[in-house]
């Protein structure tokens, strides 16, 4: 099955959401990163600014961060959890650069709300094309990353919130090459 565009778009922003809180430092601390952080993912509608809006919203990345890596039945639940408290009401929409795609929330509800109801109806998506081998974590052994993989042939292995995949790479050439230099040469047959 294909996710469609705006599940995508959701999704990205849910992985890049998460991955806010893995590194140190946090970099969802106050309001004004959380301001930054939307504004990157041109997430529309209002902003409280208050502590109380990032609290929420911190709470929200936890609970998303556990769905992430959840098997279906627990992000099932999950996901209906995070609609029932939002009061979610899909509606079709075509607003700004975006074509159609679903709001399940007004503009005016809190902002918690509408980014739970976004990334519960992408994973509710994925869920139901039986995608869920998409939602990874990152390979990189020092690293809790979570991970899209929105490649044709499933092979993303890293996450995208540094260089985890060039360390990576760098890291097994040179043990590859390593292990060339020490290993004993093919003895030669009589
Ligand atoms: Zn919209
Ligand atoms: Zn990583």
């Amino acid at each position: 099955m294909v996710l469609a565009h705006d599940t995508t778009a959701a999704l990205t922003t849910a992985a890049a959401f998460i991955n806010t809180g893995v590194g140190s430092p946090d970099t969802l601390r106050t309001p004004a990163d959380l301001d930054r952080f939307l504004d990157e993912q041109q997430f529309s509608g209002s902003r409280a600014h208050t502590l109380g809006e990032l609290r929420a919203v911190r709470h929200l990345r936890a609970l998303l961060a556990q769905l992430w890596t959840a098997d279906e039945v627990a992000l099932a639940d999950g996901v209906n959890q995070l609609l029932r408290n939002s009061r979610a009401l899909p509606q079709v929409l075509r607003h700004d650069n975006w074509g159609w795609h679903l709001h399940c929330t007004s503009p005016a509800a809190p902002l918690e709300e509408r980014m739970a109801t976004e990334a519960a109806m992408a994973l509710a998506d994925v869920l139901r094309g039986g995608e869920l081998g998409r939602l990874g974590i990152c390979d990189a052994p020092d690293c809790s990353a979570v991970t899209l993989d929105l490649t044709r042939n499933r092979s993303k292995r890293y996450c995208d919130t540094g260089n985890c995949g060039n360390r990576e790479h760098v890291r097994s050439y040179r043990t590859r090459r390593a292990g060339r230099e020490t290993s004993p040469r093919p003895a030669k047959g009589p």
